[in-house]
């Protein structure tokens, strides 16, 4: 009898983890390495928010928290949403988790059986389809088209519901792509979802803060106040405030779906760490200009990638709305041959034979679901990225 679990026959590691781990033990062995696979802001965590935790410890706020998370974070989420994006959230209808990694867990957890499934649109951050089978749901993936921006088309949302579809999955901006909805674009996903009244949305907002030029965030139950009791807002302090070892996510949504999140969290970590729930609610009621500012130190940083690598020999690469990524295309090296000799099959080589040749370290498109693209994180600094790019074009202008 096999001891470990069959569930976890049926997931894999995280690719980015994966990778990042490769370019670091390239790193040790000496080599020069630029890795564009972290998915996380390179700036650190503002100091108002390090001192209100300093603080939070020397108040003796060491304690175990309610499950759901302490009242002043609960009000200053419910405010924020209000604030930020007009929805109407009591306290009570918020829950704090470690992570929006544990926001997810706790939703999909609370309400899948077996075979109930989740509509993940591709490319999709790496952990949505292993977290839906973790927690014994059916992940259906839907493809979008990089001539369709990587958005959700309403027919083929259509084309995906089932009787068994519990939720839809939306990330804007997302995570590998960058693409963010419109207006317009949201409304076209949500007016199909009124007509199948038994599908919730789950939406993950996380990179709610970084959108560029004039571009407008909007979330599904802004767009769609009919969809605002079957829907679940998520969001976090990790991207929008520099907080990725804080371990605080958090969603809205109807007291039902929050109170059975709430008793899973229960049996699972009775609560998010209080110091980093003291920490967050200073970021969301304290000072926010510094998320513009970063935001502007974001978009020259895009603007300087994209270019790059569409500079780049059979490099396509869109400029995205939002997020710290981009996703271009490798097709026009598929059939190639690298350096090394070996001939580039898919995106994987692609990204393989280039941390080989250059030592720059991306992520292929198929660990997000969709290719043959890569996605580079450019939450790094101007002068990283604009090696790394030179070293990308150089990279495809060697292949054969
Ligand atoms: N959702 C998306 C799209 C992400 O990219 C990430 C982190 O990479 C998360 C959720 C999880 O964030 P957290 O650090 O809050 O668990």
């Amino acid at each position: 009898m096999a001891f470990i679990a069959d569930t976890l026959s049926r997931v894999k590691p995280s690719a980015t983890i994966s990778v990042t781990q490769k370019a670091r033990d390239l790193k040790a062995q000496g080599r020069n390495i630029i890795s564009l696979s972290v998915g996380e802001p390179d700036f650190d965590t503002p100091d108002n928010i390090k001192q209100a935790a300093i603080e939070a410890i020397q108040r003796g706020e060491t304690k175990y928290p309610p499950v759901s998370g302490i009242v002043p974070l609960r009000e200053a989420i419910a405010a924020k949403f209000k604030r930020e994006n007009g929805l109407d959230y009591k306290p009570t209808q918020t829950i704090v988790c470690t992570g929006g990694k544990q926001v997810l867990f706790n939703a999909f957890l609370a309400t899948l059986n077996p075979g109930d499934e989740v509509v993940i649109p591709a490319p999709y951050w790496v952990s949505y389809p292993d977290m839906v089978l973790l927690t014994g749901g059916t992940p259906v993936v839907v493809q979008t088209t990089m001539a369709h921006g990587f958005k959700l088309q309403a027919e083929d949302l259509e084309r995906a519901i089932t009787p068994r579809t519990k939720w839809v999955l939306l990330n804007s901006p997302s995570n590998p792509s960058g693409a963010a909805y419109t207006e317009a674009e949201l409304k076209a996903v949500t007016d199909v979802l009124m007509r199948y009244p038994d599908v919730w949305v789950l939406t993950d907002d996380m990179y709610e803060h970084l959108v560029y030029g004039d571009f407008v965030f909007t979330t599904p139950a802004q767009i769609e106040p009919n969809l605002m009791d079957r829907t679940l807002t998520m969001n976090g302090v990790s991207k929008s405030y520099a907080m990725t070892g804080w371990r605080i996510g958090y969603a809205a949504g109807p007291e039902k779906l929050i109170k059975a999140m709430d008793m899973v969290q229960g049996q699972q970590t009775s609560g998010a760490c209080t110091i980093s729930q003291w920490a967050s609610v200073e970021a969301l009621n304290g000072p926010q200009h510094f998320i513009a500012e970063r935001r502007n130190a974001f978009e020259v940083r895009r603007d300087l990638v994209v270019s790059m690598l569409n500079q780049a020999k059979d490099l396509v690469c869109p400029s995205p709305e939002g997020a710290f990524y981009v996703y271009p295309s490798c097709a026009g090296t598929i059939g190639k041959t690298a350096p090394s000799g070996k001939r580039i099959e898919n995106d994987e080589d692609f990204v393989s034979e280039l941390l080989e040749a250059e030592g720059v370290a991306a992520v292929h498109g198929a660990a997000f679901g969709s290719g043959p693209n890569f996605r580079i994180s450019y939450a790094t600094s101007n002068a990283l990225l604009e090696e790394a790019c030179a070293k990308i074009q150089r990279f495809t202008a060697s292949l054969r």
